[in-house]
């Protein structure tokens, strides 16, 4: 069956949680999180699910981004896209005159992503897969091809990237004959029996929010049992600060912007008896509280836990190096987003001067493309790769920037959370773990513990793991009943706003 796409239509999906300061930050004191989402329908009725993530305002821009490349997607069937895959990414990102609204960047890059996501998810569906496993399938049936992934990034090139294409096809990842790790197959199967140690926080009750990261156990004698680890961190705003004070829990955090608060005693116990290991903290606002509080949670969490800090943009580059310097006691893992998500000579600069402290550089929630990753990459300005699901040009773009992470041997640790974010990325560092890196070392991702009641097949989280998507798609179909109730303005979420 061809598949053909018979029609695009693209909703502003917005959910109120500036209300309550969820997903604040130094640089983003008050976002909804919200979403561009697509739905494909093809003329055998099968439908392809894709979004993109925003923070509210600015939505109905993407939208209309959307609704501008849709004439490049309907009429075309499945058959046609996937067959010519990279074909297909450089028609959505060349077009000759919506090109200059990018190339390759911004909100015509966000409105690529949401597109091709819905693309991928219908052909996973048309496939009755999941995501992951289609991709993985492709690398065991030596389908996996070059034009599966973006262009330009130089992987066929100067990169010898045919190293990585080599190593993917033939699915062993295996770097000599003494080298005894798990096979492709083996690890598909260690992944399918367990997989992301997930951990969280939870703070008051009425700001509830995790920031989670996925760290590698000690290997054992098994080598692969070990698992993706994550953390995460409860950030939240000044109101839930006092909140926290009064319950008696530890002091709270009093910001000029809202950023990290200190989980309340008994939250971070539980997450500690659940296994949690690593720990991260939005920094940047004030170094004095800053120090206060990583220092409080390193105490909490003991010496052997990991702990990590966000900074989302704040500093310049000598400001980062400094305020870095300043908490170094605290033995970080890594500065997360230290300075602006462009300056990647910044990145590098800062990265030199922090690895004597043992403090990685990581970023790329807001890096535009595959070409900045290469360049962050090639400057040794990152020590751990953040791929973001929505911002790159969906699976093309990551696939892209996973094999050049592999090939610098840089830990990837996507970026997720927002609305949707861990429900789609989930599925690409399955398939890193199983087809690309096979390695588990440093390797993190996040994890929100929010909105993912809205999704048709949410993340399953058990025992502090993740497990492996099993329904068909990229999981990024909504519920019908929550697109309509958050759908800006109209929905009546946003219109009970309206008149209070
Ligand atoms: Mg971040």
């Amino acid at each position: 069956m061809l598949h053909k796409i018979i029609n695009l239509t693209v909703r502003d999906v917005r959910f109120p949680t500036s209300l309550e300061q969820h997903g604040s930050d130094a640089m983003h004191s008050d976002p909804d999180y919200s979403a561009a989402y697509v739905v494909l329908d093809t003329d055998c009725g099968l439908k392809g699910f894709g979004l993109t993530f925003t923070l509210g305002k600015g939505t109905e821009i993407v939208v209309c981004a959307v609704k501008a490349l849709a004439g490049l997607v309907v009429g075309k069937s499945l058959q046609e896209i996937v067959s010519n895959f990279r074909g297909f990414y450089r028609l959505l990102t060349s077009d000759g005159q919506m090109r200059w609204l990018g190339p390759e960047k911004g909100v015509i890059h966000l409105a690529t992503a949401a597109v091709l996501n819905a693309v991928w998810d219908l052909w996973a569906r048309a496939e009755g897969k999941p995501l992951w496993k289609l991709l993985v399938d492709m690398v065991s049936h030596r389908l996996f091809r070059p034009s599966i992934y973006a262009p330009g990034s130089d992987l066929e090139g100067n990169m010898s990237s045919r190293m990585c294409q080599s190593r993917i096809q033939s699915g062993l990842c295996r770097a000599s004959t003494s080298d005894t790790s798990p096979t492709c197959s083996q690890r598909m199967k260690l992944w399918v029996r367990q997989l992301y140690d997930v951990q969280y926080t939870s703070s008051t009750v009425q700001e509830k929010k995790s920031l989670l990261s996925v760290g590698s156990e000690p290997a054992d004698s098994s080598c692969f049992s070990s698992i993706f680890r994550h953390t995460c961190e409860s950030a939240g705003g000044q109101a839930a600060e006092r909140g926290s004070d009064a319950e008696g829990g530890l002091p709270g955090v009093h910001h000029l912007l809202c950023l990290a608060r200190i989980p309340r005693p008994a939250a971070q116990t539980d997450a500690l008896k659940s296994g949690w290991t690593k720990f991260k903290v939005k920094v940047g606002a004030d170094l004095e509280d800053d120090v206060r509080r990583c220092r409080l949670i390193r105490q909490m969490i003991g010496p052997n836990n990991t702990l990590m800090i966000d900074a989302n943009q704040r500093w310049d580059v000598d400001e980062a190096i400094s305020w870095v310097s300043k908490l170094a006691e605290v033995k970080p893992l890594w500065i997360e987003e230290p300075t602006s998500p462009d300056d990647i000579l910044g990145h590098a600069t800062i990265a030199k001067a922090l690895a004597p402290l043992g403090i990685g550089v990581a970023t790329g929630e807001q890096c535009h493309n595959r070409v900045m990753f290469k360049q962050l990459l090639q400057a040794s300005a990152l020590q751990f790769v953040q791929i973001d699901s929505c911002r790159l040009g969906s699976v093309n773009e990551n696939l892209a920037v996973l094999l050049m992470a592999h090939k610098f041997q840089v830990p990837v640790c996507p970026h997720a959370g927002g609305v949707g974010l861990c429900e789609l990325v989930q599925h690409l560092i399955l398939f890193d773990y199983i087809c690309v890196s096979a390695n588990l070392s440093n390797r993190m991702c996040e994890y929100v513990d929010h909105l993912h009641e809205h999704f048709a097949n949410p993340v399953v989280i058990q025992d502090a793991h993740y497990m492996p998507p099993k329904d068909p798609g990229y999981s990024c179909e909504m519920l019908e009943s929550s697109v309509k109730r958050h759908q800006f303005p109209e929905g009546d979420v946003w219109k009970l706003h309206q008149n209070k």
